[in-house]
């Protein structure tokens, strides 16, 4: 896709430390890293999220985090990794070309993906299985 910075890595318009390639995915390593070894795994098909995706294209590219995580824990030595993916601009999505954020951890290393500490209340759990169900 024009003027898509992941489409130009692709294609070897612009340069980036690409450590996987098959036909249908590429790895590179991320240009202001969270963690050391931080890494981008997404589809050579430009697609902008996760709701974009063809399944199949999902697929692959779950076989390639797959093989290139156990590749960078193993180089890095991690304790542990997170797995993100961000979609849309609310949820801090920049680069509009879907990818997967494979982050090494440590135990302490101060890296910070908080979720919520607070139990909810059951009519709120309730609630938004119902809600969410009905659009399955
Ligand atoms: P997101 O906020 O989920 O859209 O993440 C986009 C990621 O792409 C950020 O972590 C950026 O550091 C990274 N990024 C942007 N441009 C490049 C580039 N040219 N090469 C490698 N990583 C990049
Ligand atoms: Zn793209």
């Amino acid at each position: 896709m024009d003027g898509c910075i992941f489409c130009k890595i692709v294609s070897n318009e612009i340069t980036a430390k690409k450590i996987f390639e098959d036909e249908n995915s590429i790895a590179f390593l991320d240009l202001y890293p969270a963690a050391k070894g931080h890494t981008l795994v997404i589809p050579k098909n430009h697609y902008a999220t996760l709701l974009d995706i063809p399944e199949m294209e999902l697929k692959e590219v779950s076989q390639a985090i797959q093989k290139v995580a156990a590749a960078v824990v193993k180089a890095t030595n991690a304790e542990g990794f997170n797995l993100v993916q961000n979609n849309r601009e609310a949820a801090g999505q920049v680069v509009h070309h879907i990818h997967f954020h494979i982050v090494p951890r440590h135990k302490d290393d101060g890296l910070k993906l908080a979720f919520g500490s607070k139990e909810a209340e059951p009519s709120e759990l309730a609630h938004w299985e119902t809600q969410i169900k009905k659009h399955i």
